[in-house]
């Protein structure tokens, strides 16, 4: 945090080392600049390109959420309209009186958890249901990646190759396994391999 003057009101703010507009949070969001349609889809690219690293998405989401409960914990008048909110969408009685247990309550908890998990491989899904009820999601994550590079490092280039196979990768050009596995090929896999 930097302690700068407002470019627009002339207040003085603690500016974020990223932020470089020289505006505080509420002039730059009124700002006419911030109004043209080149600047906000710039803004809007840079968002989605941030988004798309699994990492920055999860960081960002625990960021806002957070966020949001601070404010509802302080904010009154915030807390009324996200009240409103929820009853206005609740009247509209979209699926909301579907039973535990029903099809469409199931497939609604698998979407949910492949979107949240999208950045844990399958194999490690387990592992980080453990270790989150102990950890927390983020420190599970980040004992994740290690647990990942260690396991990829021990790993042989055969099984590698399988992996990625398993992970839907195709098969383009002759795997040439390291130690001698026999003449014979099955699809570019050596068959003394499987
Ligand atoms: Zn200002």
């Amino acid at each position: 945090m930097i302690h700068t003057h407002c470019k627009g009101c002339g207040k003085e703010f603690k500016r974020k080392s990223g932020r470089k507009t020289g505006y505080c949070q509420p002039c730059y969001m009124r700002d006419v600049h911030h109004d043209r349609a080149e600047v906000r889809e710039g803004l809007s690219r840079a968002m989605k390109a941030k988004l798309a690293d699994p990492h920055e998405r999860a960081a960002h989401i625990a960021r806002t959420r957070r966020g949001r409960i601070e404010r509802l914990a302080r904010d009154p008048e915030f807390r009324e309209m996200v009240r409103q909110q929820g009853k206005a969408v609740g009247a509209l009685g979209l699926g909301g009186h579907q039973p535990k247990g029903s099809p469409s309550r199931i497939a609604a908890g698998k979407a949910v958890t492949a979107t949240k998990l999208a950045d844990i491989p399958l194999e490690y899904r387990e592992l980080h249901k453990k270790l989150r009820k102990e950890f927390g999601a983020t420190e599970s994550r980040r004992m994740i990646r290690q647990q990942m590079a260690a396991d990829e490092a021990r790993m042989s280039a055969h099984e590698r190759q399988l992996r990625a196979i398993s992970r839907g990768a195709k098969i383009v050009k002759k795997f040439k396994p390291s130690a001698d596995t026999g003449p014979f090929t099955l699809g570019g896999i050596a068959t003394g391999m499987i």
